[in-house]
């Protein structure tokens, strides 16, 4: 597999000069395996990508979508291959209970938001909504999604292939003290519940080559019910899971190049050879 990013914000996208090293876009990944790429969520990065799929030719395009706020979904009516004959895309998340996920993109794509409907797109798009738990396969790369901690139906991803395994637990309140999730089956009490989404996280996560992590807070920025996790909760993960690397990732708005550079060199210092820590950045690829 290779990895690439196309976009590492977390919330909204920025544009400051100081902010453009690591990139601005929203939160967007590309998993290549057999020549095929998958996408993982559709924030602004997803343009640059899209682009870059119809250049290759490419006309079955999977996207795994962690949750549906809209620095997830804000990208996909952006997306070229949308508009292109001949294309099949679908879209991927876990089973929303109140309304379904082609719902939630039809009314994100409407007049008066957008003045094209998905119903006008050329391209066949499909929504499949999956258990939480399941496997499937997209091609080449087995898949499994779990759920996360985070406001909403949120969810993490698992992609292996041969003996590879790349984890995305972004967005999460990996170990934070409140329940957030929405829609989870009744049982037992709410601690229970928590207990089991960070065993969920760490399933994911287990012994993967990396770890694509929501760390859009240090400790002494972290606020309870926002759903996200900080760095130090990141390397907690990889150290609990014995992941061999960590990619810190959905950096928080404000962070500059400098910031994020001394970060990574201070987390590096911290995980002290355990595993790799790196800071992700628009453009990085990383091959598995
Ligand atoms: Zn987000
Ligand atoms: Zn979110």
């Amino acid at each position: 597999m290779k990895m690439t990013f196309w976009g590492v914000r977390g919330s909204f996208p920025v544009t400051a000069p100081l902010q453009l090293g690591y990139g601005g876009n929203t939160p967007c990944l590309g998993v290549e395996a057999n020549g095929q790429t998958v996408i993982i969520d559709a924030g602004t990065g997803i343009r640059a990508l899209g682009r870059a799929i119809v250049d290759r030719g490419q006309r079955e395009i999977d996207i795994l979508l962690s949750h549906t706020h809209w620095d997830h979904i804000h990208g996909f009516p952006h997306f070229d291959p949308l508009y292109r004959d001949n294309t099949r895309i679908t879209v991927h998340s876990l089973k929303h209970e109140g309304r379904s996920l082609a719902k939630i993109f039809r009314e994100q794509q409407r007049s008066p938001f957008f003045p094209v409907s998905l119903d006008d797109v050329k391209a066949d798009v499909q929504f499949v909504e999956h258990e939480d738990g399941e496997t499937f396969c997209v091609g080449s790369i087995a898949v499994t999604s779990r759920r996360l901690n985070h406001p909403g139906v949120a969810g993490g991803y698992r992609l292996e292939h041969g003996n590879s395994a790349v984890a995305y637990v972004c967005d999460a309140d990996l170990y934070g003290p409140l329940l957030l999730a929405h829609e989870l089956p009744a049982s037992s009490t709410d601690d229970l519940r928590l207990q089991e989404l960070r065993n969920r996280a760490r399933d994911l996560a287990h012994r993967a080559d990396w770890v694509v992590c929501d760390t859009f807070f240090l400790p002494d920025e972290y606020v309870p019910d926002w759903g996200h996790s900080s760095i130090d909760d990141g390397l907690q993960l990889a150290r609990e899971v014995d992941a061999h690397g960590l990619l810190l990732f959905h950096h928080r708005p404000g962070r500059d190049d400098t910031e994020l550079d001394s970060l990574q060199r201070r987390y590096q210092d911290e995980a002290g050879g355990e595993f790799d820590v790196l800071a992700s950045k628009e453009g990085l690829e990383i091959s598995l």
